[in-house]
């Protein structure tokens, strides 16, 4: 039987060592700098949407390996998503790192993988950093946007 944990953390590094679309994405993308002072962490988002859908998305950034997984896992999860279903799945992930009930957790598939980071709230602003900037790409604030 495979540690389950164990797995989630091999995505964790996996996703941390190579990390999915890194890239920039040219204008008319959305591009929104989130950051999050406590830990140092930064990334930038690039967001092309059209028609409601998630047609390309991207980031590039610094910091820890939780900020940069969870960017790397947002960013395969929601291409080719709707706007919707974007939502959708923030509002799940933001329920999975921070909801009291332990029983009752979202199933977020492969954002599962995060979910031992919930131990340690200190880094839980690290794993949301990411979705967070989402919301304020989705928005089209074109904006610094800080976990403080
Ligand atoms: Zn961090």
């Amino acid at each position: 039987m495979l540690d389950l944990r164990e797995l989630y953390q091999e995505l964790i590094i996996d996703h941390n060592n190579n990390p999915r679309n890194f890239r920039a994405l040219p204008p008319p993308a959305s591009k929104v700098e989130g950051h999050n002072p406590l830990c140092g962490d930064k990334i930038t988002l690039y967001l092309r949407v059209e028609d409601a859908q998630v047609k390309d998305i991207s980031f590039q950034g610094v910091g820890c390996a939780i900020s940069q997984a969870s960017a790397s896992l947002m960013t395969e999860v929601l291409m080719g998503k709707t706007v919707s279903d974007a939502k959708a799945l923030f509002q799940n992930f933001h329920e999975l790192m921070t909801a009291s009930n332990e029983e009752a957790l979202p199933d977020c598939g492969k954002l599962q993988a995060l979910v031992g980071v919930r131990a340690y709230p200190a880094r839980v602003k690290c794993a949301t950093l990411a979705w967070h900037t989402l919301e304020a790409a989705l928005q089209k604030q074109q904006c610094v946007v800080s976990t403080e």
